[in-house]
């Protein structure tokens, strides 16, 4: 296979054919494929990885969000070590699974009871179960732009028809979506629902462009689900980073379910969702009637082991220090195309940030307003590549707590130099 980026990629490219015999596109996840394929990574410490070529970057990706300590981390490494030694899995319960609920209930305020499953998908897939069963009702309202995974009744976005490939047609009718941030569209869809309106469901901070929603559109979210009889789900699958006690703790309103997982997996799959008692309940397998949530992995020792450690390890201030270094790492790579020729920002949300390029509005504020898909979008990421920064295609970044200040120095100064290399080629 063939690549025409600057940087040794023979190996890579070798596997990439090997992995088309298997993979259709050479590759088993939709979000970490790019053209003309994927570089392939070998290890990671800290906060750098390498590529199977050798070549190595700042991981300003951390698996999208999910290692919130970075590589290899030593608390993570040394639970995981023992834990396999004691054994890998068990169909039965046990003190590690406690623990983590524990961890999250200390944190998350909202979060009463709690189950474990192996994605975020999955977490999502049981929270509209829930809701659906505690409500009698079906129909969800998300938002446009909004990622809950890849379950098919909540697609990301009704205007790319692509996502929609393979969903029921009946499915199409039980979600409706709405801009972000919009509070008139987000009461006509509650008044169209009335009466089938199972849940609202959205991410405080979207991870597709790391757009904040306003206080405003919360408290409206909150009072609409509250006056149709619904329940509100966040979706803090990402945005539970943002606080010690998720992003719902900035918030001025509190959900009746969340959903999590990435960080609190430690880096081993993972998802949970929890909320208030009374809805949770219903989970309960000792009732009769109880909702039905089976899972080989739900609670694993080794991923309830990692979260554990990780969780331990990222208190009130280690959560804040990398919300400040996120902020410092958001005005600079912003200020540093601000003065290039590029029609580019840097979105950003503590420990979030995100790079736009010619977006379709100056004020991002739903998913409307951005433009993931731009061509300079792409180039940023492989001239990313170059200067060894690995973040996603469509512009993510996350910061690890593996990363200090002399890193983020590091990153504005390989950043400035990717400017540089897309300002070259655009020029030739
Ligand atoms: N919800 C949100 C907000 C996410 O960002 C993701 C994954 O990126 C998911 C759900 C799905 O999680 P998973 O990839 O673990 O299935």
């Amino acid at each position: 296979m063939v690549s025409d980026l600057n940087i040794p990629v023979a190996k890579s490219a070798e596997l990439a054919t090997r992995l088309r015999r298997s993979f259709p596109g050479g590759d088993t996840r939709t979000s970490t494929f790019y053209t003309p394929f994927p570089l392939a990574i070998v290890r990671g410490e800290g906060c750098r990885i390498e590529d199977v070529d050798g070549n190595e970057y700042i991981d300003l990706l951390n698996n999208f969000t999910a290692l919130i300590h970075g590589h290899a981390f030593g608390p993570v490494a040394e639970a995981l070590g023992q834990q396999a030694l004691m054994g890998t899995a068990f169909p039965a319960p046990g003190a590690q699974q406690a623990e983590l609920a524990e961890a999250i209930h200390s944190r998350v305020d909202s979060v009463d009871l709690i189950r474990f499953t192996n994605s975020g998908s999955e977490a999502v897939m049981m929270a509209v179960r829930a809701a659906r069963a505690h409500t009698g009702r079906e129909r969800l309202i998300k938002l446009d732009g909004g990622y809950h995974g890849s379950w098919e009744q909540v697609p990301m976005t009704l205007g790319d028809e692509r996502p929609l490939r393979g969903i029921p047609g009946p499915s199409r009718d039980l979600v409706e979506m709405v801009d972000a941030n919009d509070v008139g569209a987000l009461e006509d869809a509650v008044a169209r629902a009335e009466g089938v309106l199972a849940a609202i469901i959205l991410e405080p901070v979207m991870g597709e462009g790391v757009v904040v929603l306003e206080d405003e559109f919360l408290l409206a979210a909150r009072r609409l689900a509250d006056s149709a009889g619904a329940l509100l789900i966040f979706d803090e699958v990402i945005s539970a980073r943002l606080e010690h006690g998720g992003r719902q703790a900035a918030t001025p309103v509190s959900p009746d379910l969340t959903t999590m997982g990435k960080m609190i997996g430690g880096g081993l799959p993972v998802g949970a969702f929890g909320g208030r008692a009374e809805v949770m309940e219903g989970f309960d397998p000792g009732q009769t009637g109880h909702l039905e949530h089976a899972g080989t992995y739900n609670g694993n020792v080794m991923t309830m082991a990692a979260g554990v450690a990780t969780l331990a390890a990222l208190d009130e201030a280690e959560v804040e220090r990398i919300n400040a270094l996120g902020e410092d790492l958001t005005a600079r790579l912003d200020g540093a195309l601000a003065d290039s020729p590029f029609d580019g920002r840097v979105l950003g949300c503590g420990s979030l940030l995100h790079l736009h390029l010619d977006t379709a509005s100056e004020d991002i504020r739903c998913f409307a307003d951005t433009n993931l898909g731009s061509a300079n979008l792409r180039r940023f990421h492989r001239a990313g590549l170059e200067e060894g920064l690995f973040f996603a295609t469509r512009g993510l970044m996350a910061i690890s707590t593996a990363m200090g200040p002399e890193v983020i120095d590091e990153i504005e100064g390989r950043f400035l130099r990717v400017i540089d290399r897309v300002a070259a080629q655009a020029e030739g």
